[in-house]
């Protein structure tokens, strides 16, 4: 079961890398023991000094260290964030199988529900002996449907117990322009591939994906006794399906614009778009109880899939709810469906092994009862030391953005008041929430993996629904503590730092400040940027979608940020693929303003006023190197291929690179001259925040 968690968090969390969940692999980082000869927090053993800084400053900080740490066959990249999550991955296994070889735990404690979730996914003995009979009575229930009805109870019976989302999203989040209150929200949804361009595309690449699916739901339907020319059938009427409704979902770029995903309609006038979607009926089916309105992501989306509802034969509605079930289900059966999973992600992202069972597991359990496990996680391995760097950090950082902010020569005074009025009211999420979720009333059983899978899912929609009516709870942390991630939330006007992310490379009690501001600073940086980037900015102090800016200020900041947009267009992966300048920008902004506040902090320190070098670097270039240790890596070419569709953030050689070629610190850092492949003249230098 996929177990995609139905808040939608209608912006998101805008993180600072993508697969916060994903579980990663290969060398943990080599920690510091008193063994140890000093730690060189720039080695220059990792860069590539043959390519000069001023032609491609990621190739010259990070060359050798990518040369000689090849993506390993289970991971589909390799990078500071992969090390740093597979070490946090280490970590969570020894408190897993701790806490699941301990006998006799109080039943419903933290600690029983943890355990026994890892040792259920872990019985592969009994999992390998029920094959899918787990997944026996969905398939069976859909078989008796007889009518258009019967296929919209299904769409709801099986999110209401947790099965999966057919169709379309469904989600209770706060409501952007009412920010003290929840509302239910519908979003696109219903396709298997991850962007709609792989369904609409016709190049070798797409082909090569939409093959892979067509194979995938052959494989799944054939395990499941359907005979192989019934199975194939099924998968050629899937992929229609799922293609018409690729057609009538909205671009991600499209999608950046909060106010056009704004749509609110009174529960009645909506149901008039969608004929067959009666939700005035529906919504009690779904335990939603009071509402008088909804918001509703991609009206027009709803429009045709209603349409589709009524043209399409029940008999291909029940072949595609199955498919929902089995797609849902495939990873966590026997082995023959967990490889045919395994085949078709691969395809996808060129993943070469499969991730084995145990780390799958510690992924799973992060993200699922991610607030029992972290309790355990943060006990052992976050310093409260940790926390209180981290409080001074973001506050310099803060009082620096401020005096940026008051600077700008493109903003009048009154937009800059207000702005600095939203810099006031960030909160700011450290480490681990401040009270933990307690999961009640969940029940998790050792000989039981799909179930309690199933039960989480219902649990997490139960949640969900029982906030309608209450106010929001602003104190909710966003990540897990395990997380190498950070994120900036618009509702909320909240940044968040995990525990995970307070480590080296990103931070070291032990590193000098040029080490530290490039990384966790310029990280803080990135996520109070996020407040003012092309989303961000049109939220106001309290987190409500409302626009606080002077239209000459706004058309000022569209020409600034349409240059990023350009410089971003410009650049190539894969030799053919563009970055997408649009759909990156909210990040590449964040980018651009984070290295500056980091920067400028940073030279309010000690450090940053001198100019003694540290393992034959000066202060300053050590800001500028450490930036780009935070994002050497590398990645398969199908995941970079994907990811340029899907990710709004930039691949890290660009990250890195593009940022810096709109500071005259770094020209000056590093001597960059005319000539050198990434000058940009003074006057092309591009300056937002
Ligand atoms: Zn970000």
């Amino acid at each position: 079961m996929k177990l995609k968690f139905t808040n939608l968090m209608l912006i998101g969390a805008l993180c600072l890398s993508a697969n916060a969940f994903a579980i990663e692999g290969g060398k943990p980082v080599k920690g510091k023991s008193p063994n140890d000869p000093p730690k060189k927090f720039i080695d220059p053993a990792n860069m590539n000094t043959a390519v000069k800084p001023g032609d491609n400053f990621f190739d010259y900080a990070n060359g050798n260290w990518i040369k000689t740490n090849a993506i390993p066959a289970k991971e589909t990249r390799w990078g500071s964030f992969n090390i740093l999550r597979q070490n946090n991955t280490d970590k969570l296994l020894k408190l897993l199988a701790e806490v699941s070889s301990t006998p006799g735990q109080a039943k419903g404690s933290l600690k029983q529900r943890v355990g026994d979730l890892y040792a259920s996914g872990m019985d592969s003995v009994t999992i390998e002996k029920k094959g899918y009979t787990p997944i026996m009575p969905e398939l069976a229930r859909i078989d008796k449907i007889s009518n258009l009805d019967d296929v919209i109870n299904e769409l709801v019976y099986e999110r209401v117990n947790g099965i999966g989302n057919p169709l379309f999203g469904f989600g209770v989040g706060p409501d952007s322009k009412h920010i003290e209150k929840y509302i239910v929200s519908l979003r696109q949804g219903g396709t298997s591939l991850p962007d709609r361009d792989n369904y609409l595309k016709d190049d070798a690449r797409s082909k090569k994906i939409q093959n892979a699916l067509k194979t995938y739901i052959t494989t799944l339907f054939t395990l499941t006794g359907t005979n192989a020319d019934v199975a194939a059938k099924n998968a050629a009427t899937i992929y229609e399906l799922e293609k018409s409704l690729a057609k009538s979902q909205m671009s991600r770029v499209a999608q950046r614009d909060p106010n056009v995903t704004y749509n609110k309609f009174s529960v009645a006038d909506f149901s008039k778009t969608t004929p067959h979607l009666n939700w005035v009926k529906l919504l009690p089916m779904l335990k939603v109880t009071g509402q008088d309105t909804l918001l509703v992501g991609q009206p027009a989306f709803f429009k045709d899939a209603d349409a589709l509802l009524a043209a399409t034969s029940v008999e291909d509605w029940k072949t595609y709810l199955k498919w929902n079930v089995l797609q849902g289900s495939a990873s966590v059966l026997s082995s023959p469906f967990v490889k045919a999973s395994f085949v078709y992600n691969s395809a996808l992202s060129g993943q070469q092994t499969q991730t084995p069972r145990n780390e799958r597991l510690s992924g799973q359990i992060d993200g699922t009862l991610g607030e029992l496990l972290g309790q355990l996680y943060v006990e052992k391995y976050f310093t409260p030391a940790a926390k209180q760097y981290m409080v001074n950090l973001v506050n310099n950082l803060k009082i620096t953005l401020g005096e940026r902010i008051k600077n700008l020569d493109w903003m009048s005074d009154v937009t800059k008041a207000r702005a600095l009025k939203k810099l006031a009211a960030f909160r700011v999420k450290i480490g681990y929430p401040d009270k933990w979720e307690t999961y009640a009333g969940l029940d998790i059983e050792r000989g039981d993996y799909y179930g309690n899978l199933k039960r989480i899912s219902k649990w997490r929609y139960n949640f969900n629904v029982t906030r309608l009516g209450k106010p929001v709870d602003r104190n909710r942390f966003g990540m897990t503590p395990p997380t190498v991630n950070a994120s900036y939330s618009p509702n909320n006007n909240d940044i968040t730092f995990p525990a995970g992310i307070l480590q080296f490379p990103f931070f070291d009690f032990g590193a000098d400040d040029a080490v530290n501001y490039g990384g966790i600073g310029a990280v803080i940086g990135h996520e109070m940027t996020h407040g003012f980037d092309d989303q961000g900015r049109q939220f106001d102090a309290d987190g409500t979608l409302r626009d606080w800016w002077t239209k000459d200020d706004a058309d000022k900041f569209k020409v600034r940020a349409d240059q990023v947009v350009n410089q971003y267009n410009a650049f190539t992966v894969l030799d053919t693929m563009h970055v997408n300048g649009r759909l990156t920008l909210g990040e590449n902004l964040a980018d651009l303003g984070g290295l500056n506040v980091a920067y400028q902090a940073f030279k309010k320190t000690k450090q940053g006023q001198s100019t003694t070098k540290t393992d034959g670097f000066t202060p300053d270039q050590r800001f500028f190197l450490s930036w780009a240790q935070v994002w050497r890596g590398s990645q398969r070419p199908e995941a970079a291929a994907q990811r340029i569709l899907t990710d709004p953030h930039s691949p890290e050689e660009f990250r890195t690179n593009a940022p810096i070629t709109n500071m005259d610190a770094w020209y000056s850092a590093f001597s960059i001259q005319p000539g050198d492949k990434l000058y940009k003249k003074p006057e092309e230098r591009i300056r937002v925040w």
